[in-house]
């Protein structure tokens, strides 16, 4: 008699599935942080992404990640990162060629951008084959723990459908890619890859707990 896990695993697509995410993975990107008044509305500060890090808000102040969903100033400042550009346009390539269901998809902690239109634009600026990206998912939250759990929201949806048996993450964020592998217990006949983007731009197998 056949066991239910095997019967699970055999009857798994052969597909591969790999979530790429934008900032400081993709492309060197340059949207700050709006740190403002609650009650005036003044803006009081701008962090980049680094500050924002370690920075705590005070009790009257409030968080505007507007400059994140700014289509103009993500394709006036941007720049992708090279290595990276080589290696997406490769691996959509790549599903172009053997077409057995093979999929990338953009996975960014940014809001839904205010013209997609410019937005896609950018990547074609660049060289990235963004037609050929079959979809992007702007998980947008305001808490650094709902990135993490709106990104893995978004990569169960994919997983849930069974047609994977193989799945990879490029992040620069090792949070995210820690959680990435905590997925892995729920897919047993899954085969999951981080790939973490150093400061560099340089993809590299990640190896962190
Ligand atoms: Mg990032």
């Amino acid at each position: 008699m056949i066991k239910f896990k095997e019967f699970i695993i055999k009857e798994q697509g052969e597909a591969s599935i790999t979530f790429v995410d934008i900032d400081d993975t993709l492309f060197n990107t340059f949207a700050k942080v709006i740190v403002k008044d609650k009650k005036t509305g003044k803006v009081l500060r701008k962090l980049s992404s680094g500050e924002f890090k370690d920075y705590k808000f005070k009790d009257d102040e409030e968080m505007d990640v507007s400059e994140f969903q700014d289509s103009k100033l993500f394709r006036n400042t941007s720049k992708a990162i090279p290595t990276m550009v080589k290696r997406i346009n490769r691996l959509i390539k790549s599903i172009d060629r053997f077409g057995k269901g093979d999929r990338v998809v953009l996975l960014t902690a940014r809001g839904k951008p205010n013209d997609l239109r410019v937005f896609r634009q950018t990547f074609r600026d660049w060289g990235i084959n963004i037609d050929n990206i079959d979809n992007a998912h702007f998980v947008g939250g305001d808490t650094a723990s709902n990135v993490v759990e709106g990104k893995a929201k978004v990569m169960r949806s994919y997983l849930d459908t069974g047609r994977f048996n193989k799945t990879m993450m490029f992040e620069d964020a090792e949070k995210n890619l820690k959680k990435f592998m905590s997925l892995k217990k729920e897919y047993p006949g899954v085969e999951f890859v981080p790939i973490l983007v150093n400061s560099s731009g340089i993809p590299k197998l990640w190896k962190g707990k």
